[in-house]
């Protein structure tokens, strides 16, 4: 039987808040079994908690923002992508802000931070959503769905009319039972274009963006001086940000993704979706040796990333 997971023992890291761009503490403590993930701003007093649920998400503007009572805990896809290419089921996030730190704008050091704390198995079954029907979610031209599939794959497309971005390929289809979260997606970037970065900052948005934890593009070309991490990275990221933002649903998804023009809200709007038509998907746990099939990141691989 494929069990629930957490971490071995506490780790903890220090960011900036890609917002607020002042500095995070996020500390990742191990938990319980049927626990799940949840958020903690210890800078409040009393501590309050965060849940994950997709209802919770109350922001999707620029990231994935889960909003409970008072508390808000914002840009947490990333992060949530990485646990879901691990498999962790429950874990506390225990952060000192608003806001996850941006890192360096992908998954990869989430990823790096998880592993080097361990995985640790706990007795009970671990369960996962499995599609029986599609599920479908638009808005505007762009549209995300959910479709049977014995296993876990996400294809995506998108459509920048930008020079730099043209030059890469625009679509992928990723699948997981046979090509790694770890190499495949966790390093890719989350990218911005100058011409925001002012609307952005007068909003008080934004305000830790830079070269750092972004690839950033003017009119015509990428700014960071060692260039792209991966030679499609632009869509390798849009896999990474559907895979966290579904992870609000607390379980790893047997069926395959796809989104076309998809961002933060229509797979939110996807997963509530999901919750919706009950009909269309059941809980399920699985024999050992499926686990190929739906483990994106084998804990041992890790030395090949
Ligand atoms: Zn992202």
């Amino acid at each position: 039987m494929l069990r629930q997971r957490t971490l071995k023992q506490t780790v903890s890291t220090v960011g900036i808040g890609l917002h607020s761009g002042k500095k995070v503490s996020m500390t990742l403590r191990p938990a319980s079994s049927n626990t799940g993930i949840v958020f903690r701003r210890v800078d409040m007093s009393p501590p309050t908690l965060v849940e994950l649920h997709p209802e919770r998400v109350g922001e999707t503007m620029l990231c994935t923002a889960l909003i409970q009572n008072e508390a808000k805990v914002a840009t947490v896809e990333h992060l949530l992508s990485a646990l879901a290419g691990l498999g962790i089921d429950n874990l506390y996030v225990d952060l000192d802000a608003a806001e996850v730190p941006i890192m360096d704008g992908s998954a990869g050091p989430f990823l790096y931070l998880l592993l080097s704390a361990g995985i640790e198995e706990l007795k009970a079954p671990k369960r996962f959503i499995r599609i029986k029907k599609p599920i479908g979610a638009q808005r505007g031209d762009g549209w995300a769905k959910l479709l049977p599939f014995d296993g876990f794959k996400a294809s995506f497309e998108i459509d920048f009319s930008h020079p730099a971005v043209n030059a890469t390929a625009q679509s992928l289809e990723i699948n997981f039972s046979c090509q790694g979260y770890a190499s495949e997606i966790a390093r890719a970037r989350t990218f911005g274009f100058m011409r925001d970065v002012e609307m952005l900052r007068s909003r008080n948005l934004g305000l830790g963006g830079s070269l750092e934890n972004a690839i950033v593009l003017d009119e015509f070309r990428v700014l960071n001086q060692d260039g792209l991490r991966y030679a499609d990275e632009f869509i390798r990221h849009k896999i990474l940000d559907a895979i966290g933002d579904l992870y609000t649903l607390g379980h790893g998804i047997i069926g395959a993704y796809q989104g076309y023009k998809s961002g933060h809200a229509i797979n939110n709007l996807l997963a509530r979706e999901l919750l919706l038509q009950q009909d269309a998907w059941e809980m399920v746990t699985l024999a050992d040796e499926q686990k190929a099939q739906v483990i994106f990141v084998d804990d041992y691989a890790f030395a090949s990333v």
